[in-house]
């Protein structure tokens, strides 16, 4: 025997298949060489299940017209899509931090489909500089005299250094050198950009004296306090505070660069979130410069802005790598947008969506959570309950700030709560919840009120693939 199973032989033909399958109402959209593909694929799996089996059944005709449609609308579908997040976190890396205002979407859409004044002044019919609108803006809300925007915080973090870092040494407290996710870690980008790191203090404690031993040395070329966002330290701890080090790094006459991480212009201290310092207030400080994100607590795009004393800037500004890091015109449209409506703290509670989210008191999301445990009524073999969950910020904001929320949970007694969770995650928009306690929650503060109704298909979807009269 050569081992080869016997059945390969009768495995379909493309063609076939083909006749099959054209007339599908499933496949009106689908290109002829695409759905080719799609059989192919199909094909090739069948064989390659025979060949590892050693034998076994050719599916059926209906089966295989199945998989040749699920694998060609697959096929179909664009990587990058939205989901509805039902996490409760807020500013989720993995499913793309803040979500953008309606006015921020509307000027993109604009700016995207023609052409625009990107690099150009209509008034003086001459070049201008792409970076201007953001840059004005930023000046006005954080107070700084000048700004820059580049791609994302890593970008400008890792210019920072380049342009500061001279070489030398950056002077940085052991307790603040931290993963950002994605395993990025901040002691890499800086050592990435040439500049070696001088590490004080412990990772618990550091106090302004070891800061004051390290800056004496020649080789500390600046400061570095970074907001340690993503974890929180509690028991025996120190770090020092930006207003000391601006005292050390003023008698030293080295630069003190403040890395936010979120960076949100207004006090967040009204929503409950005691812990994150604004950008003006980190520049009323003192700081010579403070780099953050702008998908963060900001709720814009994702961008980069560092924004201080105007001779750094400019030295960033005019560096070779600023062009490799630069914003394209989607972005600043989008960024531009934002920090317009973040001029008044009022209309940004009332239209970026990071901010209504973060503002809904808990009354109003166990109102929103009733409403949504009536939409998904309880039919269908479900028990639903409503639960008070502990939600968070994310995005490295605020880790130990619980976020009080609302959740509907969800009982499902005629199939495993993991595969109907993963049967969700596989719906088109894919609805992303999490397990807790045998029960799938849906906490509300992230649910758009459109997308209660998507909710209820996907888990009706879920269900009627079982078989049907086990009600
Ligand atoms: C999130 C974060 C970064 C990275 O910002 P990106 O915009 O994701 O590049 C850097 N530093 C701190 C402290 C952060 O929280």
């Amino acid at each position: 025997m050569d081992g080869v199973p016997e059945n390969l032989r009768h495995i379909p033909q493309v063609e076939k298949v083909l006749a099959w399958t054209m007339g599908e109402i499933e496949l009106k959209g689908v290109s002829r060489p695409l759905l080719v593909k799609a059989i192919r694929e199909v094909l090739g799996q069948i064989r390659k299940d025979l060949l590892d089996l050693g034998g076994g059944q050719i599916p059926s005709e209906d089966e295989i017209k199945a998989r040749v449609v699920q694998a060609a609308l697959e096929d179909q579908r664009p990587t990058l899509r939205a989901v509805v997040n039902a996490t409760g976190v807020v500013l989720h890396t993995n499913l793309g931090r803040s979500p953008l205002a309606q006015a921020a979407l509307e000027q993109m859409v604009k700016v995207a489909g023609g052409y625009s004044t990107l690099e150009y002044d209509p008034v003086c019919g001459k070049r201008a500089d792409r970076l201007r609108g953001v840059e004005e803006l930023v000046i006005s809300l954080s107070g700084a005299e000048a700004a820059a925007v580049v791609n994302n915080n890593a970008a400008a973090l890792f210019l920072l250094m380049t342009v500061l870092g001279k070489a030398g040494r950056v002077v940085i407290s052991r307790g603040e050198l931290v993963e950002i996710g994605g395993s990025f870690r901040l002691a890499e980008i800086i050592e990435a950009s040439g500049v070696g790191l001088k590490e004080v203090g412990s990772t618990n404690r550091t106090v302004l004296a070891d800061y004051q031993k390290a800056a004496a040395g020649e080789d500390a070329t600046l400061l570095l306090k970074v907001h340690a966002s993503n974890f929180r330290q509690v028991g025996y701890t120190s770090q020092v505070t930006i207003a000391e080090l601006v005292t050390l790094a003023r008698e030293k006459n080295l630069p003190l660069v403040v890395d936010l991480g979120s960076g949100a212009f207004m006090d967040l201290a009204p929503l409950g979130i005691l812990d994150e310092t604004s950008v003006p207030k980190a520049l009323s400080l003192g700081a010579d410069v403070v780099c953050f994100s702008c998908d963060k607590l900001l709720g814009g795009p994702q961008a980069g802005l560092i924004a201080g004393r105007s001779d750094i800037v400019k030295k960033i500004k005019s560096h070779p790598l600023m062009r490799t890091v630069r914003p394209g015109k989607l972005t600043l449209a989008a960024l531009e947008t934002t920090l317009r409506i973040l001029r008044d703290p009022a209309e940004a509670q009332e239209f970026i969506p990071t901010y209504q989210m973060l503002h809904c008191p808990p009354d109003q999301l166990r109102k929103r959570a009733v409403k949504l445990k009536r939409t998904l009524g309880e039919n269908l073999g479900l028990k639903l309950s409503l639960v008070e969950v502990s939600g968070q910020i994310g995005g490295g904001a605020a880790p130990e700030q619980p976020l009080a929320s609302w959740a509907v949970g969800l009982e499902s007694q005629r199939m495993p709560i993991n595969l109907l969770e993963e049967k969700l995650r596989r719906f088109d928009p894919p609805i992303v919840a999490r397990i807790f306690k045998d029960r799938l929650l849906f906490d509300v503060r992230t649910i758009f009120p459109d997308q209660m109704a998507l909710i209820k298909q996907a888990l009706n979807q879920a269900l009627g693939e079982l078989a049907p009269g086990s009600d």
